[in-house]
């Protein structure tokens, strides 16, 4: 359910960006960085920043039933009981992710009001723009963010 809905996340905000370049897909064209887009096109990334924001806050609100605490003492016997755990850990998973993105996403709106949007926050090179229409809110170029995977 948690890697269900980060696609779902992930792909509306794709095609909502990808419309808007006529992209259908990322393999095949060159490094574009910010600095080549038109203000529409900047101005699409931006849309798609805030439209990822309302969805991860529609998310938040529709699953906080859903992660409140299970009442142990609830007369509704030991397996639904496990069921009810564990849905309600997937609903702390899937919070937990939407939270940080938000945060995330929060940052790069920030960046995109100080014209610093789409350069990467470690080497300061220009985050390629295949990149920034998947993941709008994306800090870090990918060659930084796989070293910072690594490193955890
Ligand atoms: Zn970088």
């Amino acid at each position: 359910m948690y890697i269900g809905i980060a696609i779902v996340l992930e792909v509306a905000s794709l095609v909502m960006v990808s419309s808007v370049f006529g992209v259908s897909n990322g393999s095949t064209y060159p490094f574009i960085t910010m600095a080549e887009l038109s203000d529409q096109e900047k101005k699409s990334l931006q849309e798609a920043l805030l439209a990822l924001q309302e969805e991860l806050s529609a998310m938040l609100s529709h699953s906080k039933e859903a992660a409140a605490p299970v009442d142990l003492d609830a007369p509704i016997g030991r397996l639904s009981r496990m069921d009810a755990l564990q849905e309600q850990n997937m609903a702390l998973a899937n919070r937990q992710a939407a939270r940080s993105r938000m945060k995330q996403s929060e940052a790069a709106v920030a960046r995109f009001a100080d014209d610093e949007y789409g350069d990467c926050l470690d080497c300061g090179e220009p985050i390629d723009i295949r990149r920034l229409m998947a993941k709008p809110e994306s800090a870090f170029c990918l060659p930084c963010q796989t070293r910072r995977e690594k490193r955890r």
